[in-house]
């Protein structure tokens, strides 16, 4: 992967990043600690997009007085725009470092061309002076250093009061700095104070020095995206898509965002966007907008002797003013193609994921309208932004699996569970169909900890998860509803069909010869069911009322199922 496309990957894993933060519980310490890094990584990046943005803005503002009204409102407000994004992300790079530890105090600094000084661009606390010198030794042993860079009050007298103020310092006060480079020359500095050195742990310490590597490389990876792209408008269109990106979005909706973004950008007849397939022969449309006839059998068309191929074989961009002169022994998809309508134009990209193509860009033109150089450097950059969104869904799916998952037995957790009872429960209700809760609990479980220990005892809930997974459709919500407890909706099913399900998982459990480390035993499970919309239908109740059944069982001495009906709990061998 090029630089470009790894601050844009960057930036797209920090809105991923953001939202596991903000709307997923992640459990997982070394994993939330690898988002925090990347949600500062990715809010350092946004800030100094922001911060050079408003500069020029800033800039042309100010020259800008003669120009017409228009256009300087125009300026103004994606300038205010700007400034406030600016505000806010800054707000949010501090609370992140607070978040590591409410006592640490952060200032962010970037150069001053002019004075060749660090200025604050903002700080939590008043203590961080609004100027440094690069002279500072603090400062300069920062510079030096690749990675974060401690340094306490005691050994920095004169340095610290440059940078906090003149105050009674106890001497164990310290700050790790980390500076950030472009081309190799420091232009920035993130400051994160502490009070106490012993406060800061390796694990900090590598959070800003991340953020300052990911801080650094995007400023590098910007200086491209700022050469690539002509003038502000476009790179306003492009941050406007990437921060319309939301990863709970599936494919097609994010390829339907890049078709707005590439009309918004080119005069078209046919706009097309494939993806490989797995055997690396084929690729698959997967959007096409404009005039569609003489489109392959199943979208799906030949790498090699197609137009639509050329990318991919030829792995590069390929722009031309009329295709079928060039490539004469080329068809469109598929050969016979009749070549109706016949486009003239065209240019295609390649699409990135990492150092893999996954797909291609292709648009056509009916006129021979040659594609521009700038039309190249635009669809190379929408490319490689379409290859980083591409990336985070896939990766977004994985994650997404893990939070949703329970970690033992692969089930949906509790609270996906309830979610998706109550979508289920959404459907049933538009559909009129039947849904039947069962929950499940295994007979005496806690004997089996107890004396044959808990790896033993995570072995029968695991083997429990698989005879329930075998014993439903692949359209049936299964969880694990607690320890050694599960749920289930049997979807578009009544009572009485489910009794059945029900009622061979208890058989199939009840029969399992469970075997580990030379230990077998058997196990029972009690399992209580319910109906909805005939028992109830609020989710609530139709758990209670299964719950209610199951604890019957348990009362008849398990191993078995009890049914609610007309408020009463029946048990198996009384319904049949
Ligand atoms: P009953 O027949 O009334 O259901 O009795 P029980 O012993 O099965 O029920 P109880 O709910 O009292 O015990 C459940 C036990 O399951 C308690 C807890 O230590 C154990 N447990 C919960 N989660 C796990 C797990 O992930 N692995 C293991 N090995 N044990 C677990
Ligand atoms: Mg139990
Ligand atoms: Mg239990």
């Amino acid at each position: 992967m090029d630089n470009l496309s790894r601050s844009t990957a960057i930036f797209i894993g920090f809105c991923l990043a953001v939202l596991l933060l903000v709307f997923l519980q992640v459990e997982d310490q070394t994993v939330s600690f690898i988002i925090k890094g990347i949600v500062i990584g990715g809010l350092a990046w946004i800030i100094y997009l922001y911060y050079q943005y408003l500069g020029e803005a800033g800039q042309n503002g100010s020259h800008s007085q003669q120009d017409d009204l228009e256009n300087l409102t125009d300026l103004h407000s994606q300038y205010t725009i700007a400034q406030t994004h600016y505000a806010s992300l800054q707000e949010l790079i501090f609370s992140m470092v607070k978040a590591m530890n409410n006592e640490f105090e952060v200032g962010m600094y970037m150069i001053n061309p002019t004075s060749q000084n660090f200025d604050l661009q903002n700080g939590t606390v008043a203590d961080f002076e609004k100027t440094v010198s690069l002279n500072n030794t603090i400062v300069k042993k920062c510079i030096d250093h690749k990675t974060a860079a401690t340094c306490h009050q005691k050994d920095y007298l004169d340095a610290w009061q440059e940078i906090f103020g003149n105050q009674n310092w106890r001497g164990s006060e310290c700050v790790v700095g980390q500076t950030l480079s472009f081309k190799d020359k420091p232009v920035g500095l993130i400051l994160v104070k502490s009070d106490h050195f012993s406060d800061i742990n390796p694990k900090d310490q590598v959070i800003i020095e991340y953020l300052g590597d990911m801080v650094s490389l995007s400023m590098e990876e910007l200086d491209s995206l700022e050469k690539s792209v002509a003038g502000n408008d476009n790179k306003l269109r492009i941050l406007d898509l990437i921060n319309e990106l939301s990863f709970k979005q599936d494919e097609p909706m994010i390829l339907n965002k890049f078709r707005h973004l590439i009309r918004s950008f080119f005069n078209y007849d046919c706009l097309t966007i494939s993806s490989l397939n797995e055997t690396n022969l084929k690729a698959s449309i997967k959007l096409l907008d404009g005039i569609q006839t003489d489109l392959p059998q199943e979208n799906e068309f030949n790498i090699h002797g197609t137009l639509h191929g050329l990318p991919y074989s030829e792995n590069k961009i390929i722009n031309e003013l009329n295709w079928a002169e060039k490539y004469s022994n080329l068809a469109r998809f598929k050969a016979g193609d009749t070549h109706d309508p016949e486009f003239k134009s065209i240019l295609g990209i390649p699409v990135f994921i990492e150092d893999e193509i996954w797909g291609c860009i292709m648009i056509e033109r009916s006129q021979p309208i040659r594609f521009t150089k700038d039309d190249e450097k635009i669809i190379t950059l929408v490319a490689r932004i379409l290859g980083a969104a591409i990336l985070w869904l896939n990766e977004y799916k994985k994650i997404y699996q893990d939070a949703i998952r329970d970690g033992l037995t692969g089930l949906l957790n509790h609270k996906t569970f309830m979610e998706r009872a109550l979508e289920e429960i959404e459907r049933a209700r538009r559909f009129q169909h039947h849904l039947v809760f069962l929950m499940y609990d295994l007979d005496k479980f806690k004997r089996v900890n107890d004396t044959l220990g808990h790896p033993y005892g995570d072995y029968v809930i695991k083997t429990t998860a698989q005879i329930m997974k075998d014993n439903v459709r692949t359209i049936d919500v299964v969880a694990r509803y607690g320890g050694e407890e599960f749920a289930i909706v049997l979807v578009n099913t009544t009572q009485e069909m489910a009794l059945i399900v029900a009622q061979r998982i208890v058989d199939t459990i009840a029969n399992h010869q469970f075997s580990m480390g030379g230990d077998d035993i058997k196990m029972t499970i009690s399992s209580g069911l319910c109906e909805y919309p005939n028992d109830s239908d609020q989710l609530s109740n139709l758990i209670e009322f299964a719950d209610q059944c199951l604890y019957e069982t348990k009362k008849g001495g398990g191993n078995g199922v009890t049914v609610y009906r007309d408020g009463k709990k029946i048990s198996d061998d009384k319904t049949t």
